[in-house]
């Protein structure tokens, strides 16, 4: 039973002391009630209060953890239906799908390059997050051979799938991860199946065709004592499959609807070709997937779906930043140019790519801009010819040069007056307006 805001204040300390970082008691009741912040954030609630309260505080989409020597894949504790209220907490996981008729040296070789695909994308390290194996066969031996195999080329965590209890057992028994996910239970085997979620301590996926069905079976399962649950909602197409999922994070978030406060999973059908299976993960994705299983592994799927991943899950009021500061490209001397340019990661990587393929050594000042690109910095007076030779002088850029020549952005070109004022001494130049004209602009006019 959800507490108010009120019921929740009179077990608080009530001394107002701030520490949760509002300014009363009152005030972070009223969020812990709307399920905007965590009760862990107050260090003075009394035992006796955690407890009462602990039912009315927790996430309304529960945690669940997968975990793999040193992997971990969570999802769940998501508070808001849209980023833009807030942000989106925990990435789904990605992961590949092997069928078990496949034999353990097609498994490996179908697996190895998604097990050490890993890509940069502006500074942050992206890779999938595990494997899914599969019984078409229906033979818990050679679905344990599977498992196996997959364990060994990759030691991430894993989803086991099939309808049928002895299946699982086997490839529990085999498979070498601390909390997989088991695939899962439906009106049939769902007693055998939280059996061995709760001998295993593994999470349990929960096939429904409807809301009812769903709920039905997930209050019998937790009544076995298994709480870490994910919903698969089956819809036989992408519309039914988001219209099930929307309603479903909806009642968890807005009525706290206990359950259905699952993660989701989201996984392609028989016969759903590459296309669609894209699509249906991308859907996932974007909307309250918590475990998204794709059965195609190359660079060109994963990459677009681990950026649409990272974007969605980046908190929409914090730019993704690199660190201010004075960087080096192709190893520059005392006499290289020294261009600046902000702290927005997409638009220092488009700068540091540009004068790197340049081939020409340059130093890059990264100044502090709050984490916005070059105009939206500037119209927001966080680029200007003070910040700029402020951050000349914190990185000490002229010990480092004998040349003393700085390029503007082109976008910027106005504040050049102001900042030979602020620079004496130095030569300020106006570079392109587009990093993609950097190198031909080093070569004509830096050289
Ligand atoms: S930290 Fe706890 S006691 Fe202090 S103001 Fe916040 S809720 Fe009240």
């Amino acid at each position: 039973m959800a507490l108010s805001g009120i019921q929740i204040y009179k077990m608080l300390p009530k001394t107002n002391c701030k520490e949760c970082g509002f300014p009363t008691c009152l005030a972070f009741a009223m969020k812990l009630a709307a399920k905007q912040v965590e009760l862990s954030a107050c260090p003075h609630v009394s035992e006796e209060s955690k407890a009462q309260l602990a039912e009315s505080s927790a996430p309304p989409v529960r945690l669940v953890t997968l975990k793999s020597n040193g992997y971990q894949a969570a999802a769940g504790n998501e508070v808001v239906l849209f980023r833009h209220e807030k942000k989106f907490f925990h990435m789904p996981g990605l992961f590949i799908r092997v069928k078990d008729d496949l034999t353990s040296e097609q498994i490996k070789a179908k697996l190895a390059p998604a097990e050490a695909y890993e890509v940069d994308y502006v500074g942050l390290e992206l890779t999938l997050d595990g494997f899914a194996v599969e019984s078409v066969t229906g033979d818990a031996a050679a679905f344990a051979t599977a498992v196996q195999a997959v364990n060994a080329v990759s030691h991430r965590p894993l989803i086991l799938m099939s309808s049928d209890p002895d299946v699982i057992a086997a490839g529990l028994a085999a498979a070498d991860c601390e909390i997989p996910l088991i695939c899962a239970a439906d009106g049939d085997n769902w007693e055998a199946m939280a059996g061995l979620a709760k001998e295993h301590k593994a999470a349990l996926v929960v096939n429904g065709r409807t809301l009812d069905e769903l709920a039905d079976l997930t209050e019998k399962i937790k009544a076995t004592g298994v709480e870490d649950l994910v919903l698969n909602p089956i819809g036989d197409n992408l519309s039914q499959r988001l219209a099930l999922s929307t309603q479903i994070r909806r009642l968890a978030l807005k009525k706290n609807f206990r359950a259905l406060g699952y993660p989701l999973f989201v996984a392609p059908m028989d016969g759903e070709d590459i296309a669609y299976q894209s699509i249906l993960a991308a859907q996932g994705i974007a909307k309250y997937g918590g475990f998204v299983v794709i059965d195609y592994f190359a660079p060109e799927l994963a990459y677009p779906l681990l950026v649409l991943r990272q974007n969605i899950y980046t908190d929409p009021q914090k730019p993704i930043q690199v660190q201010p500061g004075l960087y080096e490209i192709n190893d520059p001397t005392p006499e290289s140019p020294v261009l600046v340019t902000t702290n927005f990661s997409i638009t220092y990587f488009s700068v540091a790519n540009e004068v790197d393929g340049s081939g020409l050594p340059a130093w890059l000042l990264v100044t502090e801009a709050e984490g916005m690109s070059v105009l939206t910095a500037w119209a927001a007076g966080k680029f200007d010819a003070e910040r700029i030779a402020k951050d000349v002088k914190r990185f000490n850029v002229a010990d480092k040069v004998a040349n003393k020549r700085i390029v503007l952005p082109g976008h910027t070109a106005v504040l050049s007056g102001e900042l030979e004022e602020e620079l004496p001494g130095w030569e300020i130049k106006v570079g392109p307006r587009e990093a993609v004209d950097i190198p031909a602009f080093m070569k004509q006019v830096l050289a």
